[in-house]
């Protein structure tokens, strides 16, 4: 405890934005000054000051997100969001909603799921949990229990709630991964009733910085197995997309 507390005091004043429950912080790396927030990742470095407003008001909708419980009653354990996020983030990972073993380690897409995933992104466990790059926002943040085929999907509470304001303040996203339909469902809302297969063709085509795809799980497997282009040319162009929105311009 007073480990982290002398971590805490080693940040400049608009770091200490991020240290507000000492108990889960932990410094990732003081060097890139990333932070850990009771499961919620933000960071704030970067010297451009045009990014400060966009980062207190990034830490305040997190200081609001970390107490909800607006689904309190309907979720199967207590509500625990897990998300990732920065101002800086360059691509965004759109997701469902945690599964239970990213609700037990707070670890967004630490699962079979997230491994299938970054091989599509074709980046490290340790490029993909760098919250400067990647940002991980699922349509919930709080694991909403299971049911005969699958979980349950996410509380539709949670994007209403909080996506737009939490979209609002990541403003250098130059590409975006929507894994699944709620994703696709909520950032492109004309694509509704059509198949599955036919939005993630069709979006790869007509989108720019956009790409569509089944959700990265198991039970997607048939999917994957019946469409082998999936692989062979969606995936080199995500891995595309990804290198191109890293790189430093
Ligand atoms: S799922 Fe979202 S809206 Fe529901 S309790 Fe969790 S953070 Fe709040």
């Amino acid at each position: 405890m007073l480990r982290i507390y002398e971590q805490e005091q080693r940040l400049t004043p608009r770091h200490a934005l991020i240290a507000t429950r000492a108990h889960t912080y932990s410094l990732i790396d003081k060097h890139i000054r990333c932070a850990r927030v009771s499961k919620i990742y933000i960071e704030n470095c970067g010297p451009d000051q045009s990014r400060t407003i966009h980062i207190q008001k990034l830490q305040t909708i997190l200081d609001d997100v970390r107490r909800c419980t607006l689904c309190a009653n309907e979720l199967p354990l207590p509500p625990n969001p897990v998300l990732q996020v920065s101002t800086t983030a360059r691509v965004l990972i759109v997701g469902q909603a945690p599964g239970i073993r990213v609700h037990e380690t707070g670890l967004p897409f630490n699962d079979p799921s997230g491994d299938r995933l970054r091989d599509w992104l074709g980046v490290t466990r340790d490029e993909f949990y760098d919250s400067r790059k990647f940002a991980l926002l699922p349509m919930a943040f709080c694991y909403p229990g299971t049911g005969n085929s699958g979980d349950l999907p996410p509380p539709k509470r949670c994007a209403d709630t909080w996506r737009q304001r939490l979209l609002s303040e990541l403003a250098d996203v130059r590409f975006t991964l929507l894994c699944g339909r709620y994703a696709i469902n909520w950032h492109l809302p004309d694509t509704r009733g059509q198949a599955l297969t036919t939005i993630v063709k069709e979006t790869n085509e007509r989108i720019v910085r956009i790409v569509a795809t089944p959700h990265p799980s198991g039970r997607n497997n048939g999917w994957f197995a019946k469409n082998p282009w999936f692989d062979a040319e969606i995936v080199p162009k995500i891995q595309n997309h990804v290198q191109r929105a890293l790189q430093n311009n």
